[in-house]
């Protein structure tokens, strides 16, 4: 009588159990699919920031903020899986390369994202009296990021001693972003660029381009697999960028007079491809 009871606990026991073990599984498989959607909408955002006029982005991610962190999700989640950061490399040279130690800088993190650079000498004791961030995006994700579209800055002319380009030539009209970096640095001043090896054909070009606005280059790290992080300084007063000289200084850097390239941004995209994802 009892082992018959106690049978029938036991296959009460281990119909329980099945069911859980079948829910478990139901749940691990909504999870992976819930992961793999957030990073299909990453690789989707991500896209469509490169392959935009940044007006469009920004007026898209001002009706849809929670993109914007979807996003960035997504990003980190990316730059998780690289041997290094360029955030990380960046605060690094601001810290320990003879350029910028022990100076008082004013620094325009464009396109900042998380807003990390900030964060980080915010909280340094002693940097923070030397080291100002200024940081931008066009959705604040933090309290103390400034929410607008760097390629119209709202910074006056000559006010920076660092511009910073962090993975952030994103909108077709990055050449414009470039323009504004240079106009709100000091003369002098420092442009920091990390960009993604891959966007780039020929790096001479993109050296070429900014050494062409009226700087000179200081480093070209090219050892990180996935990045290059580039340092220059401005030489010139003016921009040699600005005006009707745009798009034949363009074609002298590419050394050819393509017919196709007829717009600011095809030149633009001559010299960095978009970023896109290979379709799954
Ligand atoms: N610099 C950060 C984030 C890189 S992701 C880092 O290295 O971790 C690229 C960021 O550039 C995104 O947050 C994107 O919104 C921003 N960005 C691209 N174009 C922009 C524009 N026109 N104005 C403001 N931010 C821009």
């Amino acid at each position: 009588m009892f082992g018959k009871v106690k049978r029938n606990k036991d296959v009460i026991q281990q119909n329980i159990s099945k069911k859980n073990k079948k829910e478990l599984k139901a749940q691990k498989k909504w999870e992976q699919d819930e992961e793999r959607i957030k990073g299909s909408k990453f690789r989707l955002l991500n896209e469509y920031m490169y392959t935009v006029n940044s007006v469009d982005a920004l007026k898209h991610f001002k009706q849809h903020p929670e993109e914007f962190k979807i996003y960035h999700t997504g990003y980190a989640q990316q730059i998780e899986k690289w041997p290094e950061s360029p955030v990380g490399n960046i605060i690094k040279l601001l810290k320990e390369s003879e350029q910028f130690q022990n100076k008082k800088l004013v620094v325009a993190d464009l396109g900042c994202g998380q807003g990390e650079i900030q964060e980080h000498f915010d909280k340094d004791k002693r940097l923070c009296k030397l080291i100002t961030v200024k940081s931008f995006d066009l959705v604040a994700i933090k309290p103390y990021i400034i929410e607008t579209d760097i390629s119209n800055l709202p910074m006056d002319d000559c006010s920076c001693d660092v511009a910073i380009f962090s993975l952030s030539l994103m909108g077709v009209n990055y050449l414009d972003y470039l323009g504004e970096a240079f106009r709100v640095l000091k003369k002098n001043g420092h442009l920091i660029i990390a960009e993604v090896k891959s966007r780039m054909n020929n790096i001479d070009n993109f050296v070429n381009l900014i050494t062409g606005m009226g700087m000179k280059i200081l480093k070209r790290d090219e050892h990180n697999s996935h990045f290059v992080l580039f340092v220059f300084q401005k030489i010139m007063d003016i921009c040699q960028f600005n005006g009707p000289l745009n798009q034949k200084r363009v074609y002298q850097i590419l050394g050819q007079k393509d017919p196709n390239l007829k717009d600011w941004q095809s030149l633009g995209q001559q010299i960095l491809q978009p970023c896109v994802y290979k379709k799954r």
